[in-house]
């Protein structure tokens, strides 16, 4: 038998499962299929796990049993730097390439619960650091619209997958926009939910100011499925957070209120060959505003006056977080060691050989940001600079309840092109950080194309919500793209 899988969605598999249409097993035997004959071009996969059939038939027992809810048997791609008992996870990285880890983290855990059946583990940038998944140890993604580019990072692994039809879904993880830049880049829909709102018990650590689990899915209403499955307060997560420390909901019936930083967009714009927002993603952000306005939504102008520091503010404290977070992979409490004639020249070796690029980088900035000297010039301000970017969204949505921008200043670009250039990689994460810094769910909806060398690369627009307000966020997703 065949599945269509482009057109799967939790609800219609879930119904098609409990109907019998196809069993558990034949729905992930049609997954692996296609990672058999696709995934040689793009590698999303690190690796597809053994006993993927052996979880899916204990899904169908559930499903048998009468006792499934949605998640029962749907087939998830599961980022590499999330815990699955037993398995490697290795954050991208040479430096944990043989970690099996010892517990579920909690998000998983709470899928598991529910039968839902993980069909491999996918490739990211080292430790979460990136935008393209170049910076992987074991080789680039490709971005299945176009293999000559990138899928997106560090979650390109992820959205690659669930891109080529290779997992109906997906979890990521979003530092700073790991989890929607490669959703926009791949068509598809990626949720960074509130600081808190999804544990982070078996996610490692890259920033753990910033740093959250989320879905990648086809359709807003996955992406609210699988939220509503894993988030929640958790006992070994000190900053989750619980449902009654969510802001109080939208009050009366009407509409969300959509708020556009017109300011911020025009000075990021550049002219005709600057840097800046590029022509067709401007064009799609417009036509994507009216679409909201012909949806009855209202749109206003506001201002963020701080907002043009967002990059420099999330990288000081992305470096000073990273590199005290990484201190840890010594060679000596987990996996890589390369042998040194002393304890100090062992450490040095094995750090020099187990990161890559980036995150030697990362390392080192941070520790200057965070060295005596410097602690005041750079890390204290940037945490002061972050409190004022905060309290702009915090006025911002005194009279707007959503704030939109593109998710990305450029469509999906060439395997190469900027992993040479840090700056230029960096940039890249321009509307993106924001979010992260100030703890608010984010989430990235597909928004059209952009034709380039005869192919379709897919755009994407970002909207941010008050902290615990992802309900908004579903809700005019979903108008926008016409769910039900
Ligand atoms: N591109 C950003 C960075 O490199 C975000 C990464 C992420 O969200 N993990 O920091």
């Amino acid at each position: 038998m065949t599945i269509d899988l482009k057109n799967l969605t939790i609800q219609n598999t879930h119904e098609a499962l409990v109907r019998g249409d196809f069993t558990v097993r034949e729905l992930v035997e049609a997954y692996l299929n296609v990672i058999q004959s696709r995934d040689g071009d793009i590698h999303a996969y690190l690796e597809v796990y053994a006993d993927a059939l052996q979880q899916a038939d204990l899904a169908q027992e559930i499903i048998k049993s009468g006792k499934s809810t949605l998640l029962t048997g749907i087939p998830f791609a599961l980022k590499d730097n999330i815990l699955l008992k037993g398995k490697i996870a290795s954050s991208g990285s040479k430096m944990l390439e043989n970690y099996h880890a010892t517990y579920d983290a909690t998000a998983v855990a709470r899928l598991k619960k529910e039968g839902a059946v993980f069909i491999g583990r996918t490739n990211m940038d080292e430790f979460a650091m990136g935008g393209s998944t170049e910076n992987s140890a074991y080789g680039a993604t490709k971005n299945p619209h176009d293999i000559t580019r990138v899928p997106g990072g560090t979650s390109g692994g992820s959205a690659a997958a669930v891109a080529a039809d290779m997992a109906l879904v997906a979890l990521g993880s979003d530092t700073g926009g790991s989890i929607r830049q490669p959703a926009s880049f791949c068509g598809l829909v990626g949720l960074k939910p509130t600081y808190g709102g999804v544990s982070r018990y078996g996610l490692m650590a890259a920033v753990s100011s910033f740093d959250q689990i989320g879905p990648i899915t086809k359709t807003v209403t996955d992406a609210e499925i699988i939220f509503t499955a894993i988030h929640g307060k958790d006992e070994h997560d000190g900053t989750s957070i619980s449902e009654t420390t969510y802001t109080p909901q939208r009050v009366g019936k009407t509409k969300p209120v959509i708020g556009v930083p017109y300011e911020f967009l025009k000075a990021n714009s550049g002219s005709e060959g600057e840097s800046g927002i590029d022509r067709d993603v401007l064009e799609n952000f417009n036509q994507s505003i009216e679409h909201f306005k012909k949806l009855g939504f209202e749109v206003k102008d506001i201002s963020l006056p701080n907002i043009s520091n967002c990059l420099p503010v999330y990288y000081i404290l992305n470096f000073a977080e990273v590199s005290s977070n990484l201190a840890r992979y010594d060679g000596v409490k987990y996996g890589f060691n390369k042998e040194g004639k002393d304890f100090k020249d062992e450490y040095f070796k094995t750090r020099a050989a187990g990161f890559g690029t980036e995150a030697r980088r990362r390392i080192l900035l941070g520790t200057y940001v965070l060295s005596s000297g410097y602690y005041d010039a750079y890390y204290n301000k940037a945490n002061a600079a972050r409190t004022l970017i905060t309290n702009d969204f915090h006025t911002a949505f005194e009279k707007v309840d959503i704030i939109i921008t593109p998710t990305t200043p450029a469509p999906a670009f060439k395997i190469g092109e900027k992993v040479s250039n840090p700056l230029a990689m960096y940039l890249e994460d321009i509307f993106t950080v924001t979010p992260n810094l100030i703890g608010m769910p984010a989430m990235s909806i597909p928004s059209g194309f952009s034709e380039i060398e005869g192919k379709k690369l897919p755009l994407g627009i970002q909207m941010v919500a008050r902290h615990g307000d992802e309900k908004t966020l579903f809700e005019a997703g979903k108008i926008f793209l016409g769910e039900k």
